[in-house]
């Protein structure tokens, strides 16, 4: 016979500028039931809106349960977020401005639902399931296509001023470096994520230099993936093994910085690069930090990657909703 139903529900989604991705989970952060969805971003928010919802729909039918045991939903958005009044303030991977994601959302499921930036919301995830809410102090730092992280100090989410503190992935480590997508040159994201290490590699390609990745994926690279990368490493490519080197070392010191100013018990690292390419890129990157973090004060700081993989999205989407309801 199946267990009892527990009372108390929460959906955690994972709303990104390609898919949709959302968990039932219960009080204790198990998950009960996922779906994917794509997002279609191109239709527009009300359409993105809608899918949200028929994706928490969903996932709630399909762990046998009803809205009405749904506690709160909780969203992380890719962009600057006013958690305080759930709007979504500037989104560029979905094109959108402020628009009143929580306001609208509430209205289609019924549900209380919350929003945060998505990787405050993912070092939440990865804070209370995997660290168990221990470290008092915490960063969060999530490489894949760009690179966003989130600061817990003293067991909470620090937001700022104007709540979009943890927009580590513009810190400026190269001055007069690679342009950024926000503008800028030689931001950490820039130079670290699965985009930056793409386009070093199309370069060094132009340049005439050699790699086996263009007799894996043909002479455009198309489709490249993270995982493409720890395969060409592996069968020895000195190209990629150098690039993939160089965006560790610059992620090193993005977080001896991180450490110098915030100093946090724990430095946690996610999203795909990292879950692709940790083998590849841990030791370096804390190799580096301790390098370049300011002599002695380093002592009992833990440098490490995620174990929640993708799902710190998801996790932190149910957080968000559970600490909403508390
Ligand atoms: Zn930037």
């Amino acid at each position: 016979m199946a267990e009892a139903p527990k009372s108390e529900y929460y959906v955690g989604v994972d709303l990104g500028g390609t898919k949709i991705l959302t968990g039932v989970f219960d009080e204790k952060l198990v998950c009960h039931g996922r779906t994917k969805m794509s997002t279609k971003s191109e239709r527009g928010a009300e359409e993105v809106i809608d899918r949200i919802a028929r994706c928490v729909s969903d996932a709630v039918d399909e762990c046998d349960l009803d809205l009405k045991q749904i506690k709160g939903v909780g969203i992380g958005a890719p962009g600057a977020v006013d958690s305080e009044s759930g709007r979504v303030i500037f989104a560029p991977n979905l094109q959108w401005e402020d628009v009143p994601l929580k306001k609208l959302l509430e209205k289609k499921l019924g549900v209380t639902v919350s929003v945060e930036n998505d990787c405050n919301g993912a070092t939440l995830g990865v804070f209370e399931k995997e660290l168990q809410g221990k470290p008092r102090h915490m960063i969060g730092i999530f490489i894949g296509t760009g690179i966003g992280g989130g600061i817990i100090i003293d067991g909470k989410l620090y937001s700022g001023f104007n709540g979009t503190a943890g927009e580590i992935g513009h810190m400026v480590i190269a001055v007069g470096g690679p342009k950024c997508n926000c503008g800028n040159r030689g931001c950490f994201e820039a130079l670290a994520s699965r985009g930056a290490i793409f386009r070093a590699i199309q370069a060094a390609i132009k340049d005439g230099q050699k790699t086996v990745l263009t007799e894996m994926l043909g002479p455009d690279l198309t489709d490249l993936r993270s995982g493409d990368l720890r395969k060409a490493i592996r069968k020895g490519d000195k190209l990629v093994e150098k690039i993939v080197e160089d965006a560790a070392e610059y992620t090193g010191i993005a977080v001896a910085n991180l450490i110098n100013t915030l100093n946090p018990q724990m430095v946690v690292l996610g999203g795909g690069v990292i879950d692709a390419l940790g083998d590849e890129m841990m030791a370096i990157i804390d190799e580096t930090a301790k390098d370049y973090v300011m002599s002695g004060t380093h002592k009992g700081i833990e440098i490490v990657a995620s174990k929640v993989g993708d799902d710190a999205g998801i996790i932190g989407g149910a957080v968000l909703a559970r600490r909403a309801a508390k």
